[in-house]
């Protein structure tokens, strides 16, 4: 049988996503297997305190994954079923599914076309054509890896008595310069109330399943710790009896969010080469605006303008994303050569759930015009160059066809 030798040199299927485990990973992965803590041990609070530093905040609290991480969020902040919480569209359902796990009701707002971000002009209108009190948060995303404008979200949720959860599951390392000129670490506290990271797999730093708030906000973070252990306490202070060196007390109503300490353990293992990481994200993605600037039929996603300070990008790239006008005739074509290419998002408004709700295709008209001609692709750390020069040809074969 004759092959392709194109094919023949890349057998092996180009994720858009990947992990990348070293030696010392899986070193430190044992040498937890081996010590008397499987969970709730001291690897929990070593990785909660290296991440808190690694983002610059205050406190950080590891959880089961990042869905968890948002859900203790919401709980922490106290939704409800009379609370009205703001999202995009363009994102991960996780990040409205933590609202509708307290009972309260999702409101999309839409992107900014430019950039595929929750736009803030668009959520200042929505804020501004009801009563004050009508809604009490903002989730928005830093879709791709690239941050939102917290300052800017900040300054509309102050206005109107709103919290915000950043969800920065894409965003690990990224920043933005605020309007003072300094750079702002996503999760670093400075603006959002609360700030979610994911560590599955296809993330920046993996351990299989698991999560991180982080937060400035003593308060919520001694409900986020409450609310990961079944809503039970053992700190004397907090105890409102006290029947002897045993007594707990179930205080609220909380789950089991805990994190083992083995992937506690990857974490931090992960942790260490996090900016090596970044680094070569970045590198990849100069590699494929290089390639596809002058190249007619692909359009790429703008980065936040307070995000570029000169040379340097604020961007995380978790994803790096393409817009062409026959998407899903590219995502065939890469598939036959093996290249798993992957469309980020599907909107969440027009889930078979949420229109269920009552939404309906047509009401975020950006959004949806988006997902028509997006695409990621392959974007992690141990994407060789032969591989990325593999995607550009194929890309640019397909779109001058
Ligand atoms: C991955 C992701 C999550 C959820 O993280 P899990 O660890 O998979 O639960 C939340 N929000 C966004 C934007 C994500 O990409």
């Amino acid at each position: 049988m004759t092959q392709n030798p194109e094919l023949r040199t890349h057998q092996k299927p180009i994720p858009y996503g990947r992990q990348y485990i070293t030696e010392d990973d899986i070193q430190a992965v044992v040498e937890t297997l081996q010590s008397d803590y499987l969970t709730q041990g001291p690897k929990v609070a070593q990785f909660e305190e290296a991440f808190a530093k690694y983002v610059g905040a205050k406190y950080a609290v590891a959880c089961a994954n990042g869905t968890a991480a948002l859900h203790l969020c919401t709980l922490a902040l106290g939704v409800g079923e009379q609370s009205r919480v703001i999202t995009t569209p363009i994102t991960f359902v996780a990040s409205a599914n933590c609202v509708r796990y307290c009972g309260g009701t999702v409101e999309f707002c839409d992107i900014d076309p430019a950039t595929a971000l929750l736009d803030v002009e668009k959520v200042r209108q929505l804020v501004e054509s009801k009563p004050k009190g009508y809604y009490s948060g903002i989730i928005p995303v830093d879709f791709a890896g690239n941050p939102v404008n917290l300052e800017a979200f900040r300054q509309l949720a102050d206005e109107h008595g709103l919290w915000l959860i950043e969800d920065a599951a894409h965003s690990p390392g990224g920043s933005f310069i605020d309007s003072q000129g300094e750079k702002q670490r996503c999760g670093n506290g400075r603006y959002a109330d609360l700030s979610i990271f994911s560590f599955h797999p296809v993330k920046h730093i993996a351990t299989g399943e698991g999560g991180m708030v982080t937060t400035n906000d003593e308060a919520l973070y001694q409900k986020l710790l409450l609310y990961r252990t079944h809503g039970i306490t053992r700190d004397p202070e907090l105890l409102e009896e006290n029947h002897g060196g045993w007594y707990m007390e179930m205080q609220e109503l909380g789950y089991n969010y805990r994190i083992p300490d083995m992937l506690c353990a990857l974490g931090l293992s992960q942790l260490q080469r996090a900016e090596a990481g970044l680094a070569r994200r970045r590198g990849i993605a100069k590699v494929y605006d290089r390639a596809f600037s002058s190249v007619v039929g692909i359009q790429t996603l703008k980065t936040t303008p307070a995000a570029m300070h000169e040379e340097e990008t604020g961007h995380a790239y978790h994803l790096y994303v393409i817009r062409v006008e026959d998407r899903k005739g590219l995502y065939d074509y890469l598939r036959e050569h093996k290249i798993l290419a992957q469309v980020h998002y599907i909107p969440a408004h027009t889930m078979p759930y949420y229109r269920g709700l009552g939404y309906r295709e047509g009401d975020f008209p950006a959004a949806e015009h988006y997902y028509e001609e997006c695409l990621s692709l392959p974007m992690y750390p141990s994407l060789t160059q032969e591989e990325q020069k593999f995607v550009i040809e194929k890309v640019i074969e397909f779109v001058q066809r």
